[in-house]
Formats: structure tokens, sequence, C-alpha cells
């Protein structure tokens, strides 16, 4: 859905008017509200205070004693705290009738359970249930300082490490969205589904399956945003997707989600400029095809994987790079609308040749293989860059590189930026037996630069400050 209309007509100025009396007869500003993050069973009488920022369909459920009705709202207070509300039977249909979403209300005489953590991840321990016994009033002021959101976002390299049937909040680029297909589902009914693949700067993809009306409606308009030929691609915030883990991992929507086009959210901003940011061409591993583990550096040795390439994502600090062999000759023929890229031989007329085309050629093109050390905290490994993640790192393309690389001077401020940063790597790694020792080949996926510690000065300068 785009922001809906009441998060951006909501009142800018708060208007500090008496409140009337309630029916109790004190003014509801007197009233002693409880913190939705203080509330426990043990407390008989609360009164809280908060916006509805999801609004439930009204349910029917059937179990072996009954069938009826259910609803279910959310609710978040000026704390930032947020708790599920449940009611049953006449309750539900009319709490579903009497609430709107976006609209603050004061609520108390509900029954505290424990939460049912498979629906939702709010931090709260409980859900309370409504029933017709209890008051739930629209707040006489509609208080700005409630907030009209709650995302706890993770991204793809968290969401790859939780367990299936989690639920999460995720923001990433839409990069591209499937047709609808019609699929016939367990009770004979039928549903639409779309797959969109997701990206985010933890330099992965993962693939989301939008049912039902999310495939209709936010679907449909993502397709059409993808379709345009621009470079953008639209941000999607996703509220309570749920994990699967069947060969990789995905998500998927379910009752409780939400979804945001393009919201006007800060997140969504850096996210974006991110995005602009890199090559056209970047591409990214996904999570949803790719088997990607959950270790570090130091799990390369330590797991179990010989002979067998691993792949997974570690952030990590560039502390070494090798710059007297960078790059190599790659051949520039053209073959099958590629460019043949083998390592070139150097003939003895100063000309090349490419043992794969097997002919001379004149000149070359130089591609980088770029090997450095990096460290996460728990090992350091050497790995090596090709052309595509190299240049993502170092900026600029190898061909450039080498005219300055007779010159170290003009290689340091190339390097300087790079050195001793951190980056969120995915790394592909083969543990083999060289001369009876393990030996680890790491080779760099993917890389992003730690947005978070390119913010801050780097550790060099601080260094070279240092009198
Ligand atoms: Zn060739």
């Amino acid at each position: 859905m785009f922001l809906p209309n009441w998060a951006v007509h909501l009142p800018t100025t708060h208007t500090d008017t008496l409140a009337p009396a309630t029916r109790e007869g004190h003014p509801a500003h007197c009233m002693q509200l409880t913190p939705i993050k203080s509330l426990n069973p043990y407390q008989s009488v609360w009164t809280i205070e908060g916006r509805v920022i999801q609004k439930g369909n009204l349910n029917n459920y059937n179990t072996e004693k009954r069938t009826g009705q259910v609803f279910s709202f959310d609710i978040i207070d000026k704390s930032n705290s947020d708790i599920v509300v449940t009611s049953f039977d006449l309750a539900a249909t009319s709490y579903y009738n009497q609430i709107q979403l976006g609209k603050t209300y004061t609520i108390k005489g509900g029954t505290l359970r424990p939460a049912r953590k498979a629906y939702t991840n709010s931090t709260t321990p409980w859900d309370i249930i409504l029933d017709l016994n209890s008051s739930v009033k629209l707040s006489t002021n509609q208080s700005v300082n409630i907030p009209q959101y709650l995302f706890r976002f993770k991204t793809i390299a968290e969401i790859n490490s939780t367990p299936a049937k989690t639920t999460i909040d995720l923001l990433a680029i839409a990069l591209s969205i499937t047709a609808p297909s019609t699929i016939r589902k367990s009770d004979s009914t039928f549903s639409h589904k779309r797959t969109v693949v997701l990206s985010d700067n933890s330099a992965l993809c993962i693939e989301a399956t939008l049912w039902g009306t999310f495939s209709d409606n936010e679907g449909k308009l993502l397709s059409e945003l993808c379709a345009a030929q621009t470079s953008t691609r639209p941000v999607l915030a996703i509220k309570r997707a749920k994990t699967t883990t069947f060969k990789g991992t995905t998500l998927a929507t379910g009752p409780n989600t939400q979804i945001f086009v393009d919201p006007d959210i800060p997140e969504a901003h850096a996210l974006r400029a991110w995005f602009t940011s890199l090559t056209p061409t970047t591409t990214y591993p996904s999570v949803s095809i790719a088997k990607i583990e959950k270790t570090d550096i130091a799990g390369i040795k330590s797991s179990s994987h010989l002979g067998k390439p691993l792949t997974f994502s570690t952030v990590a600090t560039i502390i070494h790079i090798n710059m007297s062999s960078f790059s190599y000759p790659a051949c520039t023929s053209i073959v099958n609308n590629q460019q043949c890229k083998k390592k070139l031989d150097e003939t003895a007329n100063s000309s090349w040749y490419c043992q794969k085309c097997k002919h001379a050629i004149s000149h070359c093109d130089y591609k980088y293989a770029l090997h450095f050390i990096i460290e996460d905290g728990t090992a350091t490994t050497w790995v090596t860059a090709f052309d595509e993640v190299a240049t993502s790192i170092m900026g600029i393309s190898a061909q450039e590189l080498q005219l300055l690389a007779p010159t170290p001077d003009k290689l340091w401020p190339v390097v300087k930026p790079i050195l001793f940063h951190r980056y969120m790597f995915t790394i592909s790694a083969k543990l083999e037996v060289y001369k009876s020792e393990e030996k680890a080949q790491c080779t760099v996926v993917a890389a992003v630069k730690d947005t978070a510690s390119s913010m801050q000065e780097s550790p060099l300068d601080a260094f070279l400050a240092t009198p």
C-alpha cells in the first residue's frame, strides 16, 4: 500500500486544549496511563493509550468446540511499545466496526495472555484480549507524539540466519517481480501469487512470495514500477513476513503482513541512496537459491566443509591489499557476444597471445584479480576479488588503476578510502589440503561498504593524526 491517508494528514501542531470529561467525570489527560511495556498479568487495573498501526480482518475461526469470529489490531504507545489486541465473537464484530487505522484510543478492562510469537515480532510478552465489558474509547486528544509506524527491520543477512517461520520486517529494493500465477489452495479456493526479488545493503538477495490481495494490489504496482525503463527501483517495507527455509531462505506474506511501497521514512531514503550509488551491473547472490551458511572466517576451518564450497556473509575490515599484483591482461576478443577475458600470455614482440582463442592480439584489457586480507574479529584470511566485485570495492577499473600503478603517490588516494574500512562481504570459501595443510581458497562474491563505519573517521586517519 502507499502510505495510508492518516499518515500524511495528521495535524502537525499539538493543540493543548483541555480534554473533555470522560464518562467517569475525570478529564482524559488526568487518567493514569500505564506504558504498554509495563503491563503484566498481576496488575488488574490499567489504562493504556495508543495508536492503531495495524487493523486485521474480521476472520472466521473453526475449532472442535466452537466456531465464531476473531479480530486483532496492533497499537503502539508513545514509548514505542506495541501490543496485539484480540477479541472474539460479538466483541470482535463490535471492535472491528469501531477501530480505525491510525486513530488513538484509550483501552482498559482487558485480559492479558502470553503473546503468540508465531504471529508477531512485537517485543511485548503479552497480548490483550478484549470482551464486551472492556472499554475502548477514541482519545479526545489524537496525540501527535505517538509514532505512526513501528518497524523492526532485519537485513537479508540476518534473515538468512533466523529459523523457519520467524516473523520479520524487511526494508529492501524490489529488483524484479514475476507475473501473477494462480494457485489452487488446500481448501479448493484459488489465490494469486507473485514472487519479488529483493536486495539490501547486506549484499544479498531474497525472494518473497506475495499472496492474494498483495499480489493483486502491491504486486501489480511493483510490476509497473519495475517495468519502467529507469535505473531506479521501488523500495519495499514489508512488515510481518514469514520466513521459510525449504532449500534456501525465502519470505511469504501472511494474514498479518503489511506492505508499504516507497515509504517516506529515513531508512528508505538511505537505502535508495545506497542503491543509486551501485554500478548498474552489480548483482548479489540470493539466499533463496544458494545456501548461505551462518559462519565467520574462523568457521571456515572449524566447519566440515573440506572440498565443498561454502558461502557465507561476514562484516570484516580490509587490513592489507596486495598492490604489487592486482590485475591480469585479459583477452578482448568477443566470443558468443561476450568478452573472452582469458588471461593472455605476453609474447616476445610485446604483443599478446590467447590460449583459448588461439591467436595473437596487439592489445589487452586489464581485469582485476585483487588479493587482500580481511579480519572479522574471529580470524584473518586472504581473499580474492575478481573484476566486477573488485571494481565495486576500488571505485575505478583495473585498466584505470593500471595507468596509476607506476606512480605510488597516485595509488594512495585510491587505496586510502578502502584500507581499514569495514565491508559486508559474501565469500565463497573452499577448504583444500595443500602439502598436508588445510588451506582455504576464498573468493569475494559481493562486497558492500559498511555505511555505519564509513560515516566515522577511518582508524588510519586517527593513527596518522597521532603526534
Ligand atoms: Zn581469448
